[in-house]
């Protein structure tokens, strides 16, 4: 077996979002760093998002008359997850979020659009095409010098020492080499919704779940701390997102079709095959999804009007239901009875849910679900009225699993006796106890740049490389 030395200070595994910020802050901090990435392709789940970011008290939102904070959104994020999550990892989120806001700014990187979702009180997802930040962060990592490796799946954690002395030194890869770092490895592999047997274990209430993230997400990661004893998180807490469409797109577009929507926070209600809806809109789309594995055939329909569809946008993904009309994933019709026969929905049903629905809006009767909002308290229903109406069949998708590895606020992976694990850190979806009982939209992404910066300054203090 050949062994590349201590060549570097810090290795970075997975090269999706968390991997490169993680990488790029190191490498900013002098340090020599080499990120690993398993498929050809760098990006994982990053690649497929939606490409929002939930960030608070920014410039654009302020421009938009949206008043928000770190405190309001450290609430919402406990609120989301029901106080379950740990709050020390909140509060360095909601303290280096802006900064982190920053940060991608300052690579050049421009948020297109704030609008409103899941878990949020106010908008405040933050949205960018998560290509563009790919490529970007990507450009960044090779001109600050880090080595990158692609088709290099990095297999298990090296260690050193015994009992209170062991520490993770580096990295063996499934061709059998192996790699060290002084001050340690950042695992950045995302989650395990690619892994049949990790779901099976953990999370069985989603096996019905289509799976969604990037496709070298098999839980590598989990694995490896595991190994050494590593606490893991939030997995019983996992939910699988509500929106994936049932059709496929129209063959050559399937790049363009997008791959979640959720219409519900513009107006759309959610009903299932008998044309009755089953829960409250408003409610994160999380909490929607589990709704929907319980419908028959785990499907259900988003169906709305013109009116929402005139609020159609490129950016956040979630929200372009004009992409998911041309690509084929979205039925119109010029009649409700119409659209509900085209989807195989119970058209009495149907028009008879519309109508109470609309008699809410207008306030002549309480709503049949109880909602009073778009979302999260936020905006007011609308009467679904303006044709033409449109209507996407579509199930509950696992695409992430935001549990995992227990980390202290350095990111520093902690063991089953909630010791850090000397020289391993974990960020970005692998990372678990951030989110608690729900995940609120556009964490995700931030988690995995804000923990990775923060893993990176640590690693490089431990191999003397930065400032104390
Ligand atoms: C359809 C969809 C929409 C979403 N929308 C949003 C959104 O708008 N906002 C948001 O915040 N979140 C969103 N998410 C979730 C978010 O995209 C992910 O949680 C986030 O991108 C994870 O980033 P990451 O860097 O941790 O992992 P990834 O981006 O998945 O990167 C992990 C990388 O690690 C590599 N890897 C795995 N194992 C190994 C190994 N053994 N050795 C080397 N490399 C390995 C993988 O191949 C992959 O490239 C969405 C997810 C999906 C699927």
């Amino acid at each position: 077996m050949q062994d590349r030395s201590t060549d570097f200070d810090l290795i970075v595994v997975g090269a999706g979002m968390a991997g490169h910020c993680t990488a790029l802050e190191g490498a900013r901090q002098g340090g020599r760093v080499l990120l690993l990435e398993k498929t050809e392709r760098y990006g994982g789940s990053t690649r497929m998002c939606g490409g929002a970011f939930a960030f608070a008290g920014t410039d654009i939102q302020k421009k938009l008359g949206i008043e928000d904070s770190a405190e309001l959104l450290e609430q919402d994020l406990m609120a989301a997850g029901k106080h379950r999550n740990d709050a020390a990892l909140v509060h360095a989120y909601a303290q280096h979020q802006y900064e982190a806001y920053k940060w991608l700014e300052a690579l050049g990187l421009r948020f297109e659009k704030v609008s409103l979702s899941g878990s949020q009180s106010v908008p405040r997802n933050h949205s960018i095409d998560p290509v563009l930040v790919l490529e970007t962060l990507h450009d960044n990592v090779l001109r600050a010098g880090v080595a990158y490796r692609s088709g290099a799946a990095v297999q298990r954690l090296l260690t050193e020492g015994e009992g209170e002395e062991r520490r993770v030194v580096g990295v063996a890869l499934a061709s059998g080499e192996t790699v060290r770092a002084a001050g340690g490895v950042a695992i950045a592999t995302g989650g395990f919704s690619r892994a049949a047997d990790l779901v099976e274990r953990f999370v069985p209430h989603l096996r019905a779940a289509r799976p969604m993230g990037g496709y070298g997400n098999t839980g590598d990661g989990l694995r490896m701390a595991w190994a050494l004893g590593a606490d893991l998180i939030d997995l019983g807490y996992v939910k699988g997102s509500f929106g994936a469409p049932v059709a496929a797109p129209t063959p050559g577009m399937e790049e363009q079709a997008p791959r979640l929507i959720s219409a519900m926070y513009r107006g759309a209600i959610v009903v299932n095959a008998a044309g009755r809806r089953f829960i409250d809109e408003s409610v994160s789309y999380k909490a929607i999804g589990d709704r929907c594995l319980q419908q028959p055939d785990a499907l259900a329909f988003q169906i709305f009007d013109q009116q929402v569809m005139d609020q159609s946008s490129p950016l956040p993904t979630v929200a372009d239901y004009r992409a998911a009309l041309d690509t084929g994933l979205l039925r119109q019709a010029g009649s409700l009875r119409d659209l509900a026969a085209a989807l195989g929905i119970d058209p009495d049903g149907l028009l008879a849910t519309v109508e109470r629905y609309n008699a809410a809006c207008d306030g002549r009767e309480p709503d049949e679900m109880g909602r009073t909002s778009l979302s999260t308290g936020y905006g007011k229903p609308t009467r679904i009225e303006r044709g033409p109406f449109y209507g996407l069949a579509c199930t509950t998708g696992l695409t992430s699993t935001y549990c995992g590895l227990h980390t202290d606020t350095d990111a520093r992976v902690l063991d089953v006796f909630d010791r850090p694990i000397e020289g391993l850190y974990a960020t970005g979806e692998v990372m678990g106890g951030f989110h608690g009982e729900t995940y609120m939209s556009g964490s995700s992404l931030a988690k995995g740049c804000i923990f990775g910066r923060l893993a990176a300054r640590h690693a490089l203090r431990r191999a003397g490389v930065a400032a104390a």
